[in-house]
């Protein structure tokens, strides 16, 4: 009991995100001591759905390990691979599979967009008091993830606010050194390295949109936009919306050209859509790639810069 009171203290005192996954696997360990626990998600594109490994404690590892978020996502298992998961994600019940060892499969509650599991592996089948006990502490994993996304995320569009930028940031620039000395490390050559890239996004005359329809269908074009932006990206890009209609993209590439890329997909995307009773809206754009000792403010700096130039010359 102690033990118990003493993980569900440790796993409520996370305020980050990973770190409350990377928790709740060392909470399930410690007082079930399975053979093994993890947490998958399923990312990428509908037509190349993978998992990728949010945390995991294998036979006798203290530390568990955790895909990079910027892993390339074709070295990831298809989910079909692992039909048990998609089972209890498709059916939001337990699925189990008895065989020389327990596999028992939990569905964590969607996060965002990427429906994830607990999965955990026994020698023999789980008793029905543990799986309670994972079924309680899934339910307080829950409830504090939604205490989470309430201070962290915008309530309108669901994108991350300004709050959590700065942490990331500085996340994504520590990522990105170990990343790039990782691969000099292997040797490996592929097409160029990989940089982090930020973007500022900004509606057009939104103001007009505002005066001419009211603030509720302006707040829907913010909400359509965003869900624009979520289609446009990929899973580990991270979306912000930093109030108003500004819009702030941190991305990772391959360089400029990639960078480029996809925000033109998304300028297309945004001039192509229809939004109801408004028609057509454009948004203007400004990236820089992230350097090396940079703060946030200063990236932002140039960004905005950038931002600021495309409304001068035209704006799309
Ligand atoms: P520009 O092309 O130069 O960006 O022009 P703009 O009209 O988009 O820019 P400006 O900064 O003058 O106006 C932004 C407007 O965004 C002002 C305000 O009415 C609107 N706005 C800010 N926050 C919200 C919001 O949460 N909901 C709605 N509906 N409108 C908002
Ligand atoms: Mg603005
Ligand atoms: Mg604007």
């Amino acid at each position: 009991m102690p033990e118990l009171v003493d993980n569900l203290a440790d796993l409520t005192s996370q305020k980050d995100r990973d770190a409350l996954e990377l928790a709740l696997v060392s909470t399930i360990k410690d007082l079930l001591v399975p053979t093994s626990v993890a947490i998958y998600r399923g990312v990428g594109d509908r037509d190349n759905q993978r998992w990728l490994t949010c945390a995991r404690l294998g036979p006798g590892e203290l530390v568990p390990s955790t895909d990079s978020a910027w892993v390339n996502i074709d070295t990831l298992p298809k989910l079909a691979e692992f039909p048990l998961r998609q089972q209890a994600i498709e059916s939001q019940q337990v699925t189990e599979q008895i065989g020389q060892t327990t596999r028992t499969v939990f569905p964590l509650a969607w996060n965002q967009d990427a429906p994830g599991v607990l999965e955990v592996t026994t020698a023999s089948p789980l008793p029905p008091e543990s799986r309670n006990l994972i079924a309680g502490v899934l339910r307080l994993y829950r409830n504090f993830q939604s205490l989470l996304d309430y201070g962290e995320r915008d309530t309108l569009t669901e994108l991350l606010n300004r709050k959590t930028f700065d942490g990331a940031f500085m996340k994504a620039t520590v990522e990105q050194h170990k990343a790039s000395t990782a691969e000099q490390g292997e040797r490996r050559h592929e097409a160029g390295t990989t940089s982090y890239w930020l973007a500022m996004i900004d509606i057009d005359h939104f103001k007009r949109v505002n005066d001419t329809y009211g603030h509720l269908i302006g707040d829907e074009v913010l909400l359509l936009l965003a869900r624009l932006m979520r289609a446009c990206f990929r899973f580990h890009d991270q979306l912000y919306r930093f109030g108003g209609e500004e819009f702030v993209v941190l991305m990772r590439c391959s360089g400029e050209a990639e960078a480029a890329h996809a925000l033109e997909r998304l300028r297309l995307s945004t001039a192509g859509h229809l939004f109801p009773q408004v028609g057509h809206i454009t948004i203007s754009i400004g990236f820089t790639e992230v350097r090396a000792g940079d703060t946030p403010s200063g990236a932002f700096e140039r960004a905005d810069k950038a931002v600021y130039h495309a409304k001068a010359h035209g704006r799309n």
